[in-house]
């Protein structure tokens, strides 16, 4: 947290006083039509954890704000995994109805090794996960999530959402915190009780604000791609993992089943600041040279790759600090291979609202919120960590993977992750 402003912004910092584009902090404890006036809390970042965080905080009885650097809606990115214990936080906030529309529900999740030259182990998902988890297990491309739940939260009375906004700093008091935000009519303020950072994995809250280490690079790159399902119906149905030497590839259905998108992750140093760096097909299959060829022939499909490099946040840094709170990527930014960046900021929120709306004093609220989620995220970002080297093993430790997995068998390895998706919402 800085504890001083320059320029000419200082003056309405001090004075609490929001400019244009930011609203007054509430100063009357009712409102016009008698009814209490809501406690205002700002929020960094309107991606799926931003965006998640204003609907439940709404429903907790709040007002908030929410800062988005971008101009336009997020048409990036491609697949996302919504698991039953965040669906089940989506369905308490009412934020489900647009889910049915575009989400696929893959039968079961096919494991197959290089090593073994196909399918070891079929995890089943489909019925069997409603049943055994009461949500369904889906798939969806992230800029429909993140439309729909763009159209939930802009649809609610007490959430404002400016674009073109970005949080650059803040100055904390014994009332309220006000921030400051860059927009491209220039430099203004604005006040609330709590600064919430869902500002990703490069938060500007996390790194300026509290002074914290930035994400560490983990030495792999993820190409994405997405093919219309024509080309390879044979997926339409089930997610695919492929694991093989310093690389695996993932694949599942999207845009309700009309488009299959890939993720192929190989061991690499490069790194940037950027989720959609352009990449070629040539570059991804230098990286697959010798894999089975029904492998590369799909690889070879796509028309345009794009690639990001992974980071992730490692155990042991704090979540919340006085008025200020991380949540999702911005807390804990992990390796996506447990399917979890999305659930877990999708859960941060919920609970997060909880607290705040439970404990007036909003820095125990927030200590709270952190004390509550810590252990379970860690947790994720271990097992995280360890399919990562589990994935790309080579030689007898493939092997030993491969007869591991094939003893087990689907409907144990399933089980192995029910503390993950039979998670509730209190
Ligand atoms: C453009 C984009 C594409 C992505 N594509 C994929 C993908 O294909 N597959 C996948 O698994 N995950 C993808 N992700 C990441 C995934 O959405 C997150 O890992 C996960 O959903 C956790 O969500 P989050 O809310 O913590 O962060 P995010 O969903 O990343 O949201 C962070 C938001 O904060 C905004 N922001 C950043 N800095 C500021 C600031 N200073 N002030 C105001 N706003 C700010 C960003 O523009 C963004 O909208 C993508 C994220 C983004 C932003």
């Amino acid at each position: 947290m800085t504890d001083h402003i320059d320029g000419e912004l200082e003056p309405d910092l001090r004075s609490g006083q929001a400019t244009p584009s930011g609203s007054p902090a509430p100063s009357c404890r009712t409102q016009p039509d008698g009814q209490p006036a809501r406690r205002r809390i700002i929020v960094a970042g309107a991606g799926i954890g931003g965006l998640t965080a204003a609907l439940a905080l709404e429903r907790s009885g709040f007002s908030v704000q929410v800062l988005e650097r971008s101009q336009q809606n997020g048409e990036v990115g491609a697949g996302i995994q919504i698991s039953p214990n965040a669906w089940r936080v989506l369905d308490a906030l009412g934020a489900t109805s647009f889910l049915e529309e575009t989400t696929s529900k893959p039968e079961a999740i096919q494991i197959n090794s290089v090593r073994a030259g196909g399918k070891i182990a079929r995890i089943p998902l489909g019925k069997e996960a409603v049943q055994r988890y009461g949500a369904p297990y889906c798939v969806i491309h992230r800029a429909d999530l993140h439309k729909g739940l763009m159209e939930v939260a802009e649809s609610r009375p007490n959430i404002e959402i400016n674009r073109g906004l970005a949080l650059a700093d803040g100055v904390e008091d014994e009332d309220g915190i006000t921030v400051e935000i860059q927009g491209e009519s220039g430099v203004s303020s604005s006040r609330g009780e709590a600064l919430i950072g869902a500002d990703g994995v490069w938060s500007t809250v996390r790194r300026r604000l509290l002074r914290l280490p930035s994400a560490d690079y983990a030495g792999r790159v993820a190409y994405r791609a997405t093919i219309p399902v024509e080309k390879a119906p044979e997926l339409a149905n089930h997610t695919g993992l492929w694991m093989g030497d310093r690389a695996h590839l993932v694949h599942y259905p999207i845009g309700s089943g009309r488009e299959i998108n890939l993720v192929a992750v190989v061991d690499d140093e490069w790194h940037e600041e950027n989720w959609s760096a352009p990449a070629s097909g040539e570059e991804v299959l230098e990286h697959y040279k010798d894999w089975p060829l029904p492998v590369r022939k799909l690889l070879a499909l796509p028309q345009r790759w794009l690639k990001w490099a992974l980071c992730d946040i490692g155990p042991g840094t704090i979540w919340a600090e006085g008025r200020i709170a991380l949540l999702g990527d911005a807390a804990h930014a992990m390796l996506p291979f447990m399917a979890q960046g999305g659930a877990m900021a999708i859960e941060d929120a919920w609970v997060l609202a909880r607290c705040l709306a439970e404990e007036a004093d909003v820095d125990e609220a927030l200590m709270e919120y952190e004390r509550k989620r810590k252990q379970r995220v860690e947790r994720v970002v271990r097992t995280a960590r360890d399919n990562a080297r589990t994935y790309h093993m080579k030689g007898v430790m493939a092997l030993a993977r491969d007869t591991g997995i094939r003893y087990l068998g689907g409907q144990r390895l399933l089980s192995r992750y029910d503390w993950l998706y039979k998670w509730q919402p209190e």
